[in-house]
């Protein structure tokens, strides 16, 4: 394999995170190097910081993949006057290049917001708190003769597509008659030069959103016995993926039983809670990462009555509780989840993609909140 480059790379995290689920406001993506620098070591992080940055060169890292981005607030010189800018130059000097997938991979499927579900032993089954955008779906057909059919359908489902609500695996199948003639030139895998050629085809249709086309095509045209494979992509309007934030389901527990399940998940030393009683029941609850009190009417509307997030400010809490939402603020730092959790995805990636690069999970980064 040839070498891998950040682009590689970020074309995996955007068909996983794609950008168009981030919000405005959110500066995601390549804040330091190019997309043309070679990776031998990826770090995965959850934020840049001094710490982060000395490990990061005692490791020597090529890319580091943070969950916040690296510039937050925009910079009107890049001068060593104070400890961020005077960081930001310490990458540029490194030749370290910085990528970051924040409220698109908060919003993505088996993002940030399932990692934080899964890690509360949360059903599988389970609601979007908000739904932040609709993705929509395309279909496509692709002929392919008929022997070849089989391994074509499973290469488009390993891309992803044939998704259709809670069924995977869907497709059509149609059997008919393919013709071609074959120019000189061609090296047909049936048929010859100048004679024309009838093979027993069929048409196979799945749907897929339309962030993950490009790997569709790829996975067409490299299961696809034909030099030149068929195939129509269409558009659909009746058709969209919701993609959003927090997730709520059922946990059938008491405030006090949640207080424990949040403190293991997260291996927390302590946390702030509100609540009636901390022996009510809660048939269903809503996680949330980041800062998600102003959501938690949509917990509520997805029938939760417990909410757990981060940063809960004091007026926040007094107005879930008005609304009858116990709460549960286990800081925002439960995010860094982020680094076991990518960094899984990312070896994934490494073998599917036969990648020779290091995935290094960082650790001196820690939570800035103590307790005492
Ligand atoms: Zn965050």
């Amino acid at each position: 394999m040839s070498t891998v480059t950040v682009e590689d790379i970020v074309r995996r995290i955007d068909e996983f995170a794609p950008p168009v689920l981030a919000e405005d406001w959110d500066p995601i993506g390549l804040s330091f190097g190019s997309l043309t620098q070679p990776v031998k070591k990826i770090m995965i992080a959850l934020d840049i910081d001094a710490d982060t940055i000395q490990e990061a060169k005692e490791q020597q890292i090529d890319l580091i993949f943070t969950h916040h981005p690296a510039i937050f607030r925009s910079q009107k010189t890049l001068n060593a006057m104070d400890q961020r800018r005077k960081e930001y130059i310490e990458l540029i000097q490194a030749g370290i290049a910085v990528y970051s997938a924040h409220t698109n991979i908060d919003a993505a499927e088996n993002g940030m917001s399932d990692w934080l579900a899964d890690q509360l032993g949360f059903p599988k089954e389970r609601q979007i708190v908000y739904t932040s955008y609709q993705m929509p779906y395309k279909k496509i057909a692709v002929y392919v003769p008929k022997e070849n059919a089989d391994q074509v359908r499973k290469a488009m489902h390993k891309a992803g597509a044939g998704e259709v609500g809670q069924y995977k695996d869907v497709s059509y199948h149609l059997d008919g008659w393919g013709r071609f003639t074959p120019q000189p030139g061609s090296d047909p895998a049936e048929g010859q030069i100048n004679q024309e050629t009838v093979v027993e085809e069929v048409r196979i249709e799945m749907m897929f959103p339309a962030t993950i086309q490009q790997t569709v095509i790829s996975a067409i045209q490299s299961s696809h016995p034909y030099e030149e494979p068929v195939f129509d992509v269409f558009t659909l309007e009746n058709a969209q993926k919701a993609f959003g934030y927090g997730r709520a389901a059922e946990v059938n527990q008491t405030t006090e039983e949640m207080i424990h399940t949040v403190k293991r998940a997260f291996k927390l030393d302590g946390l702030k809670y509100g609540s009636v009683s901390t022996k009510k029941v809660h048939h269903k609850a809503a996680v949330f990462g980041g800062a998600g009190e102003k959501y938690y009417l949509d917990a509520k509307k997805q029938g939760a009555t417990l909410f757990i997030t981060g940063d809960i400010s004091y007026h926040g809490a007094q107005d879930m509780l008005r609304d009858g939402i116990a709460f549960i603020d286990a800081g925002h730092y439960i995010e860094s989840i982020f680094v076991e959790k990518m960094a899984e995805v990312m070896n994934q990636w490494k073998q599917e993609e036969g990648w020779t690069v290091e995935v290094y999970q960082a650790q001196a980064q820690k939570d800035v909140f103590k307790f005492s």
